[in-house]
């Protein structure tokens, strides 16, 4: 038995980085402190590491499956294509057709060396904003690339207003997060800290969506919005949010697929009962556009209330941003 063993530790024992956090082998990165993350082949399962990048290959490997180095040596490394060479399993061919086995996730063939594509649908909850590749929710640096996984580091003036404008509103943090995701900006409601903002508009090679990050604040707060009614599911069953707002369970699609509607910061003249047009779609549409002119406005029901006298509003629209208001406070432990 060998030292190691002795010491109670089990041939597969659970990964994890230097930080604490638990990760996958062959993550380039920790989710969590985003450290370079190195696989040796420390049982000696192999007997060969890299020249380039350390990492655990086989004898019979061409080219360096993790950091795609030329790592051919003659007499060892086979002319054949190769299926699963001990130490690594076969779970997919090689996309270019040289008849090579790969394993999940090596980004090169061992053979020819040419680059490999996962599909990483089923294994993450969603995609990298920098390199494309698979990354969970809750994860602050992409295991692949190293980046901020959850995109805010793309739009950190949009971010920093946003948080700005909850705090003057004096709205309590509920623990959302922002991830930027390709698809489209919502919150689902079985996760409703989750707030997804759509990508297209701040990376990609075409940035004719890209929008200026003043309108984003505008689609991050009407997100947010749903992201804290989800939150506080309970509050939309009493009376008094129901007279406001009405039927918020009432069936619809979720539309929140153009920003464009978000872009005001005045209030429209119609329709009479609704902040702006979008607002009148739906119920939580209503809520959702309510509690972006509230924070947008900072809170200040007196300046809003004016612009409401101006523009003939109806009483209804007052008692709305009554009801968040006092919710707000009551929040606070104001009441
Ligand atoms: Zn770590
Ligand atoms: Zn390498
Ligand atoms: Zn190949
Ligand atoms: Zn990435
Ligand atoms: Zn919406």
């Amino acid at each position: 038995m060998s030292a190691r063993k002795r010491r109670g530790q089990v041939p597969h024992p659970e990964l994890r980085c230097v930080c604490g956090h638990r990760v996958r082998r062959y993550w380039n990165h920790c989710p969590n402190c985003s450290r370079s993350l190195q696989w040796r082949d420390g049982d000696n399962v192999t007997g060969a590491e890299c020249y380039y990048c350390g990492w655990m290959v086989s004898d019979k490997f061409s080219f360096c499956p993790w950091c795609a180095s030329d790592i051919y040596e003659e007499g060892y490394s086979s002319a054949k294509p190769l299926k699963a060479p001990k130490g690594f399993r076969m779970g997919a061919r090689c996309d270019w057709g040289c008849g090579s086995g790969v394993q999940y996730p090596m980004s090169a063939c061992p053979r020819c060396g040419r680059p490999q594509v996962w599909n990483e649908e089923d294994l993450f909850e969603g995609e990298c904003p920098h390199c494309n590749r698979g990354v969970d929710d809750w994860m602050n640096a992409c295991p692949w690339c190293g980046n901020d996984a959850t995109g805010r580091d793309l739009i950190p003036r949009a971010l920093t207003r946003v948080r700005r404008l909850l705090l003057v509103s004096r709205i309590r943090d509920w623990s959302y997060r922002v991830l930027l995701r390709p698809g489209i900006s919502g919150v689902d409601p079985r996760y409703p800290k989750i707030v997804e903002i759509e990508q297209r508009y701040v990376v990609g090679k075409q940035r004719q969506d890209e929008i200026p990050w003043t309108m984003l604040v505008g689609l991050i707060t009407h997100e947010l919005g749903h992201s804290f009614l989800y939150h506080h599911w309970e509050w939309t069953r009493t009376r008094r949010f129901r007279r406001a707002f009405g039927e918020v369970d009432k069936a619809y699609r979720g539309m929140d697929n153009s920003w464009v509607y978000f872009q005001r910061r005045r209030i429209a003249i119609a329709p009479r009962d609704h902040v702006s047009t979008y607002a009148a779609k739906h119920p939580q549409e209503d809520f959702a556009e309510t509690f972006r002119f509230y924070v947008t406005r900072r809170g200040r029901l007196r300046d809003l209330f004016a612009e409401f006298g101006q523009k003939r509003k109806g009483v209804s629209l007052y008692e709305k941003f009554l009801v968040l208001h006092d919710f707000v406070r009551a929040l606070r432990g104001w009441n």
